[in-house]
């Protein structure tokens, strides 16, 4: 058979298989559950492919599930990744499928992935004596809640082998049919911070007396507005933004302590430890201005993801070539996150965006939004990019 025939095959199924995989995503959109706590989803997908016969590993670095297709012939070993944690948010749509749990749901998408994913592995494993190399199916656990479910798995051997990773978000604000690809940095490293500072309380007519949490903050916030202008290099993208300032008081009361919180943003590790290094910097500038003292805590998120060129070619290049994408462009650079970026430390490869606008515009809702939705559609389109990739692949 050729490869032609083949990825024609293999689509076929695909769109044979849209009802189950419609059925699937709608019994996760039902049945969400958080980052860490998903027990039942993860056992789900392990039913899956163990009524299948498709040899898998559960428990991976926590609730992660690994499943393994062998072809017949030797190849390249290709990852694929799906993740299937749901956030802490109610789901307000009126839809049959609306979440059955009170303040959980599926609201980026990730039941969505699941169901791509386990239903191309299945069709994949029909095929599997026409198949070259191996495939990995990454289905990831904890990706909305850092530190994420991608590095506990990578560290249990989840990419033992693997010689490249794809992934695919399906993305709610592009149109079904269009594929977002987008070469180096893609998504941002996203940090936040909290600044304690103790002042000395005291009576608002009587200034000489305290330290004021206020003043000090006051000029902690002005302050860091150098640390992006005056210490990160201008060509490298970074933000440092305070979010939060309390310090509640009486009108006639100078304030004994204030907290600061915020977030920073970047791309390059360069960039990210002179933000966390400059912040304090400033805090512990200002504050022995003042004779005060504080406490600074940095948390790092997820690294930016960076893709690799030659994988997001690929992909660009592939995707144009497949059934039901009508367009391929590239992506702008996003400041929000991804656990993914993991993957891309050890393996080369690539996220993409596969458009899943619902077609009517009043169901249109950003991803985390309480009545976001996905257009269903979209799933076999991403599933037949991911085909495609596979079948295609040349290590060279
Ligand atoms: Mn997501």
């Amino acid at each position: 058979m050729t490869l032609s025939t083949l990825q024609k095959r293999i689509n076929e199924r695909l769109d044979e298989q849209y009802e189950e995989m419609v059925e699937i995503r709608r019994h996760l959109h039902m049945n969400p559950e958080l980052s860490f706590q998903e027990v039942e989803t993860a056992a789900f997908i392990a039913n899956y492919y163990q009524s299948l016969h498709i040899p898998i590993r559960t428990h991976v670095g926590g609730h992660g599930v690994l499943a393994f297709i062998e072809g017949a012939a030797p190849g390249p070993a290709i990852a694929l990744r799906a993740d299937f944690d749901a956030l802490p948010i109610h789901d307000e749509k009126d839809v049959p499928y609306r979440s059955t749990k009170a303040g959980v749901m599926h609201a980026c998408g990730h039941d969505g992935h699941t169901a791509t994913l386990l239903v191309l592995a299945k069709i994949l494993h029909e095929h599997r004596d026409l198949l070259k190399g191996k495939i990995v199916l990454i289905h990831q656990h904890a990706e909305e809640y850092a530190p994420g479910g991608a590095k506990p798995m990578i560290e249990d051997g989840c990419l033992d082998g693997v010689d490249v990773i794809f992934g695919t978000h399906l993305w709610s604000s592009e149109p079904c049919g269009t594929v977002l690809y987008k070469n180096g940095n893609f998504m941002a490293a996203a940090d936040r911070f909290s600044i304690q500072i103790q002042g000395k309380g005291g009576h608002g007519a009587q200034p000489h007396l305290t330290k004021d949490a206020v003043l000090i903050g006051s000029q902690i916030v002005a302050n860091l507005q150098q640390v992006v202008s005056r210490k990160v290099n201008p060509i490298d993208s970074a933000v440092v933004s305070v979010g939060g300032f309390v310090a509640e008081n009486a009108f006639n009361v100078i304030a004994d302590s204030a907290v600061l919180t915020g977030t920073a943003r970047s791309f390059e590790e360069n960039a990210r430890q002179i933000i966390e290094h400059e912040i304090e910097q400033v805090i512990k500038g200002v504050c022995h201005m003042h004779d005060a003292s504080y406490t600074y805590e940095y948390v790092r998120g997820y690294p930016a993801v960076k893709n690799h060129p030659k994988p997001t070619e690929y992909i660009a290049e592939i995707a144009k070539q497949t059934e039901g994408v009508l367009e391929v462009k590239e992506a702008a650079t996003q400041m929000g996150g991804e656990d993914f970026a993991y993957y891309l430390q050890h393996v080369p490869g690539t996220f993409f965006y596969t458009g899943a606008m619902p077609e009517n515009s009043h169901e249109v809702y950003p991803h985390h939004h309480p009545k976001f939705d996905i257009n269903e559609k979209a799933m076999p389109i991403a599933a037949k990019v991911l085909a495609h990739a596979v079948l295609s692949y040349d290590e060279s």
